[in-house]
C-alpha cells in the first residue's frame, strides 16, 4: 500500500506573516484529520525558515518550490539545495510547467535539479504533464514518456523510491478544469507504466504519483479514489486553511 502525500504549492503566496497565520491554523485542524497521509507545504524561498520552525515538531513537512541545480558562485537570485538543507526543507517541487513554460526550464535542467536533490537527500516532487494541444494531438504518451525517461535520466533504483510525481495536465492546472477521474487514472497507470519500463515493477509499485490541477475539497474523495492515484499536488486550494484542511479530509479515507 502505498501511503497518500497531500502537498500545497503556495506559489507566489504568502510571505512569512501570512504562512505563520496558516500553519497556526492548519496545525489546529491537524487532530482531526486522517494519520495515514504524508502533508507538505511549499511556501515561496522567504518563508521556508519561519514554515521549518513553526512546524519542527509536527508532522507537516515543508517542500521549496524550485531550487538551482549549481552548488554556489555567480548565479543571481538561485537558491542551491544546500541551503535549503539548511533550513530543514525535506521535499522540492522541481519541474513545475509554470517553471517550464514561463522560465524554459528543460527536461535537461530538470533532471539536473532533480540529481542535486538527491545529493543532499531532498526529495523531489517531480512534475511532468502535457498541454491541451498536445492531447488533442495524440502525443499525451509521447510527451509524458519523454519528459518522465530525460528528467529521471541517472536516478538510481535507490534515488527513485524517494522520488514523488506529480502528474498535472497543463490544461487543468488554475483553471478549474479538472480531469476526469478516469481520465487521471488511465494517465497514471500510463506514467506507472513508464516507470515500471524504467526501474521494474518492484520500484513501480511503490513510487507515489500525485495528480494535481484543480483538485477542490468537493472532487478530492472522486480522485484519490482512483487506484494508481496516490495523492495531490494542490494550488488554489492550498491557499486557505479550511479547503486545505478539508480536501485532505474528503480525500483520504482510512
Ligand atoms: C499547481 O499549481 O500545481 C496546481 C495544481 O494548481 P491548482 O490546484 O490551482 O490547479
Amino acid at each position: 500500500m502505498r501511503k497518500p502525500i497531500i502537498a500545497a504549492n503556495w506559489k507566489l503566496n504568502k510571505g512569512p506573516s501570512d504562512t505563520e497565520d496558516f500553519i497556526r491554523g492548519f496545525e489546529s485542524k491537524l487532530a482531526s484529520l486522517p494519520k495515514g497521509v504524508d502533508i507538505v507545504i511549499a511556501p515561496p524561498f522567504v518563508s521556508l525558515v519561519k514554515a521549518t520552525e513553526l512546524l519542527s515538531q509536527s508532522r507537516v513537512r515543508v517542500s521549496a518550490q524550485n531550487m538551482s541545480e549549481q552548488d554556489n558562485g555567480a548565479y543571481t537570485g538561485e537558491v542551491s539545495a544546500f541551503m535549503l538543507k539548511e533550513v530543514f526543507v525535506q521535499y522540492v517541487i522541481l519541474g513545475h510547467s509554470e517553471r517550464r513554460s514561463i522560465y524554459g526550464e528543460t527536461d535537461a535542467v530538470i533532471n539536473a535539479k532533480i540529481l542535486k536533490a538527491h545529493e543532499v537527500e531532498l526529495k523531489p516532487i517531480f512534475c511532468i504533464g502535457e498541454t491541451l494541444q498536445e492531447r488533442e494531438g495524440g502525443k499525451l504518451e509521447e510527451v509524458l514518456r519523454t519528459q518522465i525517461t530525460d528528467g529521471l535520466k541517472d536516478v538510481s533504483e535507490k534515488q527513485m523510491l524517494d522520488t514523488v510525481i506529480a502528474y498535472e495536465p497543463v490544461w487543468a492546472i488554475g483553471t478549474g478544469v479538472v480531469a476526469t477521474p478516469k481520465q487521471a487514472q488511465d494517465t497514471h497507470e500510463f506514467v506507472r507504466s513508464v516507470i515500471t519500463d524504467l526501474y521494474g515493477v518492484s520500484v513501480s509499485e511503490k513510487v507515489r504519483i500525485q495528480y494535481g490541477g484543480s483538485v477542490k475539497p468537493d472532487n478530492a474523495a472522486e480522485l484519490l479514489g482512483q487506484k494508481d492515484i496516490d495523492g495531490a499536488l494542490v494550488g488554489g486550494a492550498a491557499l486557505e486553511v479550511a479547503s486545505f484542511a478539508d480536501l485532505i479530509k474528503n480525500g483520504v479515507v482510512e
